[in-house]
């Protein structure tokens, strides 16, 4: 018998009917299927993720991978006292990796979960940092690369390091291996090729810049190391272009990183940096901790994170292995072939990139062809009113007044999704041209998430940016 008139309604309980905290610490307590409610709803103006191809994140996991992670929700992968299979199932995955890319000892060499590639980066950048000054390097030490992955600039500044950006030249899209030999001197701990660029999608030529590497030693003497960033193409040419020599066969090669939560597969929060052999990773790096009697080598940025991504990975290596990741990333390829060709059927693009295992990850880049009367932010402006997130940006310096469109496809994009975005091109286009713009969008106005790094913003419009939004907040 109730002797009170609670109201049982979800919406009509006390809580729900106030605005949601928002700027100061929340003074009451709500009830938590309350408190779920309003969080739930005000995430439904999210983008759907798995229409995001501007993102190169895994955005679809299995029923299993979400039970995994489910049920390793407690667990911190620092703890290998606690959790020892736990750290047994991340040193497997090492050893895997460290197979997959031609490692020659696998089961003798060091590597690490991560985050993602961007910590990876960081290890495999402090280790070539540590390796340089153990071989008497003084001074400013640098690293030489094409258009990079921000984490490679976020390196250059957290840890003092000179970031040698090789401009781009003519008609190409990638680091020229011609043109390393004038930006290397001394002080250069190491180059990076990205194996998948972010601008692109195209694999820049690691083997090609090895040999650049090993006839500037021949001449000058300087053994100059490589580190692949290899955060998307890790997981795809192993599988679908295995002939394309970007990994520990080349001697060269010290290190490599990849995201276990791009085309690994893996859930969000994983990413793997490996190193050719252990005498490749400086023992000033390593912490050991003491493990069930023995000594666990630790090297990582963070101390406690989650263990369910490392489970969840183990889980993807031994459920698919190296035929499941085939005809998982093949099929990706094939819907991405399908929407580069529809685009190229279409008419006024050009594709720079049209998911080629040979030449790239799965995704497709392109811009316009000729003089429109419209450009690539008011195209990406009319599929977001569909829901497609779809980047539009320039590319790097040199060819910074060039815009660029990319469409990242990702396990779970399929032929019928590629047919659905491209009716959606088609519509969009109609639009524009039926409403042709006043003035075409710029970078700024249409916004969206391209993983490169923006243009510097001054420390006085971010204060009043926030100022801005701490006012909003308040009213
Ligand atoms: C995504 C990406 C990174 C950063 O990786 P995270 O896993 O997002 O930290 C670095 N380099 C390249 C080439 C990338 O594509």
């Amino acid at each position: 018998m109730t002797t009170t008139q609670e109201p049982d309604d979800l919406f009509a309980m006390p809580g729900i009917k106030r605005p949601a905290p928002r700027g100061g610490f929340p003074e009451r307590e709500i009830y938590p299927q309350v408190a779920y409610q309003i969080v739930h709803d005000e995430l439904l103006l999210d983008g759907v993720a798995r229409m995001n191809l501007a993102t190169f994140c895994t955005t679809w996991v299995d029923d299993q991978a979400r039970r995994l992670m489910d049920e390793s929700l407690d667990k911190n992968i620092v703890d290998k006292d606690e959790y020892p299979q736990t750290a047994e199932l991340e040193q497997r995955c090492v050893h895997m990796l460290a197979d997959l890319w031609h490692s020659p000892d696998p089961m003798s060499t060091l590597g690490t979960s991560t985050t993602g590639s961007s910590e990876a980066a960081m290890l495999g950048g402090l280790a070539a940092k540590f390796r340089w000054r153990k071989r008497g390097g003084r001074g400013l030490p640098n690293f030489v690369c094409g258009p990079v992955q921000v984490c490679w600039e976020k390196f250059a500044r957290y840890f003092d390091v000179e970031i040698r950006q090789i401009p781009l030249r003519g008609n190409h899209f990638t680091m020229h291996p011609d043109d390393i030999a004038a930006h290397v001197d001394e002080n250069t701990i190491m180059v990076v090729p990205t194996f998948g660029q972010t601008f692109t999608g195209l694999f820049e030529d690691v083997q090609g810049i090895s040999r650049a590497l090993d006839d500037i030693q021949a001449k000058t003497g300087l053994d100059i190391p490589i580190h692949v960033d290899a955060a998307s193409g890790g997981f795809l040419a192993p599988f679908t272009a295995p002939d394309i020599v970007w990994d520990f066969r080349l001697p060269r090669v010290k290190s490599i990183n990849a995201s276990g939560h791009k085309t690994g597969l893996a859930p969000l929060g994983a990413g793997w940096a490996i190193w050719r052999s252990a005498e490749d990773l400086p023992e000033e790096l390593v912490f050991n901790v003491d493990y069930l009697g023995g000594n666990m080598p630790t090297f990582n940025l963070n101390f406690s994170r989650p263990g369910g991504q490392a489970i969840t990975q183990y889980y993807d290596f031994i459920r698919l292995g190296r035929t499941g990741y085939r005809r998982v990333q093949s099929a990706i390829y094939a819907a991405g072939q399908h929407l580069a060709k529809g685009l190229t059927d279409i008419g006024p693009f050009d594709l720079i990139h049209a998911a080629d295992p040979d030449k790239g990850i799965t995704a497709v880049s392109w811009r316009l062809n000729g003089d429109q009367n419209f450009n690539l932010y008011d195209l990406s402006d009319r599929l977001r009113t569909r829901g497609w997130l779809i980047a539009a940006y320039p590319l790097p310096a040199d060819r910074d007044n060039e815009t660029i469109m990319r469409a990242v496809l990702r396990h779970g994009f399929t032929l019928d999704q590629a047919d659905l975005l491209l009716d959606d091109v088609k519509r969009g286009l109609r639009q524009l041209d039926a409403h042709p713009m006043q003035t075409s969008l710029t970078r700024e106005d249409a916004g969206g998430f391209t993983h490169n790094a923006t243009p510097a913003v001054s420390h006085e419009e971010i204060v009043a940016r926030v100022k801005a939004a701490a006012g909003k907040a308040k009213s």
